[in-house]
């Protein structure tokens, strides 16, 4: 467990052409919507079939047959009908595809001095000031009345403008208060611009912007059912003079979701049944109707066993509490600068594989799932005969902090379940950093997960 990867990596063109496609994913998928449009389309292309159609035209599915389904365009699930029925357990992996942001308020638009301002909420942990003086990119959608959807994706291509939140001149911010530490949620507003329509009779400059949003199709009281995220502009980047590394906005939890969403794809004719979930609302606790906690799971799981012709109640819940998961997300990388609230001894490394967490949660192990033995010894061995490197980790010093994951949402059914993802830095920062060794042995680690022959 102790070597570093690159040993058995260096110059390997397979690692080098997955990260290209990585960093082609996460600069081109910025929202949980862009994922599960590329997912759908990648899923597609490798066989698998719309539930939705499915029941529809009342085909029914056997072994070996792929499924995907799709909740309100933020949600989805890949799954492959294995061989063993399906009461005997799933091979589950899920990750999640929001990321910490900024959203544009339901009525973002004011006009303050000589701008034009759009007001923002931010969605998840972020360190606020990280967001400011740098620039930024809309992404999402306007639903108009009439159901009509206009897609928004300004910034990220070169002729795009973008948009930034300004920031103090350190000349003037002497006060304490006035620090760039000091930024609160109500200063992260984007300048969006300063040409006047001289025709208006007040707030000129935002009427000016409100006439450019018409030709768009979009009208003020549009935001309102509208979702708008702020990113960070521009594309994933090789990190180091040794490109051993990528810097890329959305990695958590990004980088599980593509990893897990490959390794869905190539799965063929497995003993077990397999799924891949994408999940939402994961960086805000996980609730709503796209987020973990939501029925959703249970309900496209009774969807497919009964397309399969399995479905009854107790085969549902059997096939729930006998399955296993990967609960891919990422965790904490030791970090050079910042060394204090790491032990460098359990905490996870780059370069290092796959990194599982037995347990997340803060001091004393609160609100983890811990993983049980049993199924920790089992996949010790999936992974050894798989020749997949791992480091079994936690995340920080013990009472330094913690964090969660959506592992305890379906060990709350009676499977076994673990959080297996890859080492990053700077998380949640609009940039953050991933090393390639690592994304792909999380990817190997999927596949041979799927593969595997006993699930308990
Ligand atoms: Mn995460
Ligand atoms: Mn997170």
């Amino acid at each position: 467990m102790e070597t570093n990867l690159w040993k058995k990596y260096k110059n390997n063109s397979d690692l080098e052409r997955f990260c290209e496609g990585y960093k082609t994913f996460i600069s081109d998928c910025k929202t949980e919507r862009e994922c599960i449009k590329y997912a759908i389309a990648a899923a597609e292309a490798a066989g698998y079939k719309s539930l939705r159609d499915l029941i529809k035209s009342g085909e029914k599915i056997k072994a070996g047959d792929k499924v995907y389904s799709v909740n309100m365009n933020k949600t989805m699930m890949l799954f492959c009908v294995g061989e063993k029925p399906i009461e005997d357990g799933i091979n589950i992996i899920g990750a999640h595809i929001d990321s910490p942001r900024l959203d544009l308020k339901a009525t973002p638009l004011y006009e303050s001095v000589d701008f034009c301002m759009l007001d923002t909420h931010y969605y998840g942990g972020i360190k606020k000031y990280q967001w400011i003086a740098t620039p930024l990119a809309l992404h999402g959608v306007v639903i108009k009345k009439d159901g009509q959807a206009i897609e928004i994706n300004i910034g990220d291509n070169e002729d795009d403008p973008v948009f930034c939140i300004s920031d103090l001149l350190p000349h003037l911010d002497r006060k304490p208060e006035n620090k760039f530490k000091e930024v609160n949620g109500e200063d992260l507003n984007l300048i969006a611009g300063t040409i006047p329509d001289d025709k208006a009779e007040k707030d000129k400059i935002k009427t000016n912007i409100l006439n450019i949003l018409k030709e768009k199709g979009i009208e003020e009281k549009d935001f309102f059912s509208a979702e708008i995220e702020v990113v960070p502009a521009g594309r994933a980047r090789d990190l180091g003079l040794d490109r051993s590394m990528i810097l890329g906005y959305g990695q958590d939890d990004r980088v599980c979701a593509y990893t897990s969403l490959m390794a869905a794809l190539e799965v063929e004719n497995p003993e077990y049944s397999t799924m891949c979930l994408l999940v939402d609302k994961e960086e805000i606790g996980s609730i709503g109707a796209t987020g973990m906690h939501s029925q959703y799971f249970e309900n496209a799981l009774a969807e497919i066993m009964n397309i399969a012709g399995q479905y009854n109640e107790l085969s549902l819940r059997r096939a729930m509490a006998n399955s296993a998961m990967l609960s891919s997300d990422v965790t904490a990388a030791v970090d050079p600068n910042f060394m204090a609230p790491f032990n460098v001894a359990t905490d996870a490394h780059f370069g290092k594989g796959l990194s599982l967490n037995k347990y997340t949660g803060a001091g004393g192990k609160s609100g983890a799932n811990d993983a049980n033995p049993e199924f920790i010894g089992w996949l010790r061995k999936v992974f050894d005969d798989a020749d997949v490197t791992y480091q079994a980790t936690e995340m920080g010093k013990v009472d330094e902090g913690g964090g969660g994951t959506i592992a305890y949402l379906m060990a709350k059914y009676g499977m076994n379940v673990i959080d297996a993802g890859v080492p990053v830095l700077n998380m949640h920062a609009p940039s953050e950093a991933t090393c390639k060794v690592d994304i792909y042995e999380a990817y190997r680690a999927y596949k041979a997960f799927f593969a595997s022959k006993r699930i308990k």
